[in-house]
């Protein structure tokens, strides 16, 4: 995963962090922002806040140095106990929605982010917390409304890799991308492509390139 680094203004951190036992997700609620915008905007402005980093559909940027204190969850009043900006980690999901809804590619490239920090400081699923866990504020938005959304993004960050390939199967027709279809469709009226019973077909994304490449081909025009 590549991690850009735009430094944020120093007015909007803290300083070296006694220890980093936490991890929480926020969004940053604004629609149709990059996760490069809100680099840009920390590192020129004097807001009294800050995060770590910022994650969109297609990069991940640093913000304030992982060394260093971020005031992304500081209250007046906590939730939790014991996860302060003093021991947290803050990742930042930009909406990249007109809708105001987090895109999935959004989500999956923090589940990426927050799996590497995970594992580089030895943070167990259970210290990953939500903005909400901690202070009650309604952040990240989507995932306070909706709690499957955020039970399946820590279920995520605990996939093995079997599991992660089992996900990114198509186990029926119906799911299969447009341009995979025809072909499909074509190998099981012919019965070349059985599948496993009850309609699952379970073919990854290279599978179904090899075999539409095999139609144009007119391999299987037999
Ligand atoms: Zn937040």
């Amino acid at each position: 995963m590549t991690i850009q680094t735009k430094q944020c203004n120093r007015v909007n951190y803290g300083g070296t962090r006694a220890a980093t036992r936490y991890i929480v997700v926020h969004y940053t609620s604004n629609r149709g922002d990059t996760a490069k915008n809100n680099v840009d905007y920390f590192a020129r402005e004097n807001v009294g806040a800050s995060a770590h980093f910022f994650v969109d559909e297609k990069e991940t940027w640093s913000s304030v140095p992982e060394a260093c204190v971020a005031w992304h969850c500081g209250a007046k009043s906590y939730r939790h106990p014991e996860c302060r900006n003093s021991n947290a980690l803050g990742v930042e999901i930009c909406m990249n929605d007109k809708q105001g809804k987090v895109r999935q590619a959004s989500i999956d490239r923090a589940v990426l982010l927050v799996r590497a920090l995970m594992a580089k400081y030895d943070i167990p699923v259970d210290r990953v917390l939500r903005h909400y866990d901690v202070t009650g504020k309604h952040c990240p938005g989507p995932m306070v409304d909706d709690p499957a959304l955020w039970t399946a993004f820590r279920a995520k960050l605990t996939q093995t890799e079997q599991e992660e390939e089992d996900d990114m199967r198509y186990k029926y027709y119906d799911d299969m991308p447009d341009w995979a279809q025809p072909t499909v469709k074509k190998l099981m009226d012919k019965g070349y492509l059985k599948g496993e019973g009850d309609g699952v077909l379970n073919l990854s994304e290279d599978t179904l390139k090899v075999l539409v490449v095999g139609d144009r081909a007119g391999l299987y025009e037999a």
